[in-house]
Parts: structure tokens; C-alpha cells; sequence
């Protein structure tokens, strides 16, 4: 594959993934003006879990976006090499993952996330790595499922899996308290399924996945693929009309250039644009407006009243201005953007006696001081985003 490093990476820190965790704001341990009334002060012995008390003014960043999504990494370990995700020229056997000890526990997940929704969060997505690898998973949607906002309203969570074991855990996820799942799944065809997931994974086992997914009721399932120009893309529309007129909501994610180990390359990147001409070309469709301001898919609608489609054109498109999203590594560093050179390290308050209210402080000054817009600012040559020559996080560590 072109543009993989030479130089075969055997660990998280080798990539980057570790890099010094960014220091936390001065200002973090104080109160801050949202928390200054003493209103966001949950104390850790004394709070109930599932009653975060709210914050007094709503958090937003240094660019008026709120923070109203919360990605919960649970590990970085995956069953699958995807090519443009995990390639196993860099992910091999050598490859060192992070230390259980590293890892943050369920009641850690558990207390940052209620802290979160203090601050506004309503939506929850466990990701990975393959978040169905992490043992007892369903212990920590239960224990997330417990939350509500403090308008009293249960917290929307939500799972990406690449629906390996989704036909065995299906229903054990439902009954934790899993409201719906989207699934990866880069082709219908079974041999450019092997070659993407790169593990020989067979696509049928995936689509008994969604199938029991859906009979149990995690649902609106959506169905994630991401185009490489070359490689999945002549099942494009096949993907399209396989998929039409069913419940589940196929969307056509462009190849991101996260991370540096995938070898991506702009020639690689089919527009979501080409995408939806070549579907339209054989099942005309029409704009749909956005379920909710900062919907980072656009929704298209077949013509003949058979379902929609949805486009993520992560790079040809940058959808930054309302970009509300934070995301948690599996040890506890705060990403404020996808292409973040480094996170800011939760996991040391965590484990160092810090109360809630500073841990909540911390998390409200990060994000106030929020200026990312890497999309944004991409390259108008390459289109790729700048990182004046840092390492960029793998997606794997991230959580997509
Ligand atoms: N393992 C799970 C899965 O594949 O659904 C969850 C983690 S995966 C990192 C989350 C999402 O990121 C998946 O839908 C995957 O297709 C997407 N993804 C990974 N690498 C990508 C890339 N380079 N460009 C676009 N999407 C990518
Ligand atoms: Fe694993 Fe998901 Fe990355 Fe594929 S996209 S390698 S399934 S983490
Ligand atoms: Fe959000 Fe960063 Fe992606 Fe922009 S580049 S949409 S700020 S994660």
C-alpha cells in the first residue's frame, strides 16, 4: 500500500497515540465563571450517579459550539485490520496495546461521563478500536444508561461496532440499555470485504449482526462505509439498492486522513458528491433537510419513497462550525478534535483524589478554550489536514 512507513511502528507511543498528554488549563482546579456559584459541584462520595446536577450557563467554545457529544473510547484493540483504519503493516503481532492499567475502569467512564452531561452532553457513543472486544461492556452501558440530564431526560447512547459479535451480543446490549448501534460495513461482496477488513472476516457474519440487531430493536440502525476510491468503490450503488427500502440507513463516509499509518492519499478519495451522482444516476434522490443543526451527515431521500442515504464528506466538506463533539481515549485523554496532536490527561485527576467539581472545572475550561477547525483548515492542495509535522492520532485510539 503506498505511503505506509517503512519504519514498522510496535506501540501506541510510536505512533503517537502517547504523546505527553497536553497540560490541563492553569485555571482548571479553580472554580470557573460556570462553576463558581458552586451549581456543577457534584461531590464524588454524596452525588448520585444518575442525577448529574447541571452547570448554570451552557459550555460552549471559543467558537459558540456547545459540547453536546461525548465519544467513550473503551479500547484500542480491534479484531479486524481495516486498510484504511488499522493496516496490519503497522498493526501486527509486534504491535504493543495499551496496559489494562492504562485503560480507564467502567466507574471512571462512568464518573467523567456523568460530569459531561453536567455540562450539557445528551449523547453518548461507545467506540473503539472494536468496543465489543472490551470485556463486560454491557456493565458499562448499564451503568451509563443510569444518567439523565439534568431536565431528567435518559441520556442517548450508542454504539459503532464492525458487528462481528453483534449476532451473539445483540441482546444482551439491548437489555443494558442500548438504544441503537451503527455498523461498519465497507462492501456487500464478500472478497473486497476480506481484503478491507484485511482479516479474511466473512461479510455474512456481519449481516446476520445486523439482522439480530435489528430484531431486537437497536435500532434506527445505521450502516457506515467508507469509500476508497479503487477499492470499495464499485459496490457503491449496489450497497444502495441492497440496502434501500429496509430500516437500516446506509451513509458513505470519505476516506479520512486520520492518523499517519494508513497511507491516505487524496487520488483515494471518492467525493461524496461522485457518490451521490452514481446512485442518482439509477435511484434518483433529493436533499433532505438536517434532523438537528451540526448533523454532520447530509440526508438524501430515493424519489420512490424507499428510505434515505446519508453522505459524510468528511474531507470534502468541512463540517467544523458546528462540530460538538469530544472524545475520550481508552486511558483518559480529552480530544476536543479528531486531528488533535494531544489530549488533555483526565485519567491523572481521576486517580489522583481530584473532586468532581474539578474534575468538572477541568473538562469546562478545555472546552472553553476550544478553537479546533482542522477540516476547516485543510490544505486546499492536498486536502489533507496540517499538523506542522506532529503525529496525528490514529482513529483506532480516538474513537471514529
Ligand atoms: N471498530 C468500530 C467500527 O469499525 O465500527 C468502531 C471504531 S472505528 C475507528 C469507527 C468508525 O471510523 C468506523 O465507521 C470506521 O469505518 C471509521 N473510520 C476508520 N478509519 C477511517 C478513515 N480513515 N476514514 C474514514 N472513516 C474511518
Ligand atoms: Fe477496527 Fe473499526 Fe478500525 Fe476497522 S475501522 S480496524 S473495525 S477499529
Ligand atoms: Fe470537529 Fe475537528 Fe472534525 Fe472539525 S476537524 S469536525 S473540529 S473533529
Amino acid at each position: 500500500m503506498s505511503g505506509v512507513p517503512i519504519t514498522i511502528a510496535r506501540s501506541r507511543a510510536e505512533l503517537g497515540a502517547a504523546a505527553p498528554a497536553a497540560a490541563l488549563p492553569a485555571e482548571a482546579p479553580a472554580a470557573s465563571p460556570a462553576d463558581a456559584t458552586g451549581a456543577a459541584a457534584v461531590d464524588a462520595v454524596t452525588a448520585p450517579a444518575a442525577a448529574p446536577t447541571a452547570v448554570d450557563a451552557p459550555l460552549t467554545d471559543t467558537l459558540n459550539r456547545p459540547l453536546h457529544d461525548l465519544r467513550l473510547s473503551v479500547t484500542d484493540r480491534c479484531n479486524f485490520r481495516c486498510v484504511y483504519c488499522m493496516p496490519k503493516e503497522v498493526f501486527g503481532k509486534d504491535f504493543a496495546f495499551m496496559p489494562r492499567d492504562d485503560m480507564l475502569s467502567f466507574e471512571e467512564m462512568t464518573r467523567l461521563a456523568r460530569i459531561s452531561v453536567a455540562h450539557g452532553v445528551e449523547k453518548i457513543r461507545l467506540t473503539g478500536g472494536e468496543p465489543l472486544l472490551r470485556k463486560g461492556l454491557e456493565e458499562l452501558i448499564g451503568m451509563l444508561a443510569a444518567l439523565r440530564t439534568p431536565a431528567g431526560r435518559p441520556i442517548d447512547i450508542a454504539l459503532t461496532t464492525n458487528g462481528s459479535a453483534l449476532a451473539v451480543k445483540a441482546q444482551a446490549l439491548k437489555d443494558a440499555g442500548l438504544k441503537r448501534v451503527t455498523v461498519s460495513l465497507d462492501s456487500l461482496d464478500d472478497a473486497t470485504f476480506r481484503t478491507m477488513n484485511d482479516v479474511n472476516f466473512p461479510v455474512g457474519r456481519v449481516l446476520a449482526g445486523l439482522d439480530a440487531a435489528h430484531a431486537v430493536g437497536l435500532g434506527p440502525i445505521k450502516i457506515n462505509m467508507v469509500v476508497k476510491r479503487g477499492q470499495n468503490d464499485h459496490d457503491i450503488v449496489n450497497m444502495a439498492r441492497h440496502f434501500k427500502g429496509t430500516p437500516y440507513i446506509l451513509r458513505f463516509i470519505e476516506f479520512m486522513d486520520v492518523g499517519t499509518s494508513n497511507g491516505w492519499d487524496m487520488n483515494a478519495v471518492l467525493p461524496s458528491s461522485e457518490v451521490r451522482d452514481r446512485i442518482h444516476a439509477e435511484l434518483p434522490l433529493e436533499e433532505v433537510a438536517p434532523n438537528y443543526s451540526g448533523e454532520t451527515s447530509r440526508r438524501w431521500r430515493y424519489l420512490d419513497g424507499g428510505g434515505e442515504i446519508g453522505l459524510i464528506s468528511s474531507v470534502t466538506q468541512s463540517f467544523c462550525h458546528s462540530c460538538s463533539r469530544a472524545r475520550v481515549s481508552t486511558d483518559g485523554k480529552l480530544f476536543t478534535c479528531l486531528f488533535a496532536s494531544e489530549g488533555h490527561d483526565l485519567r491523572a485527576l481521576l486517580r489522583d483524589g481530584s473532586s468532581d467539581e474539578q474534575l468538572s472545572a477541568a473538562m469546562g475550561s478545555i472546552w472553553r478554550q476550544r478553537t479546533d477547525r482542522a477540516s476547516q483548515l485543510r490544505s486546499a492542495q492536498t486536502g489533507a489536514v496540517r499538523s506542522s509535522g506532529r503525529k496525528k492520532i490514529e482513529m483506532s485510539y480516538i474513537g471514529g
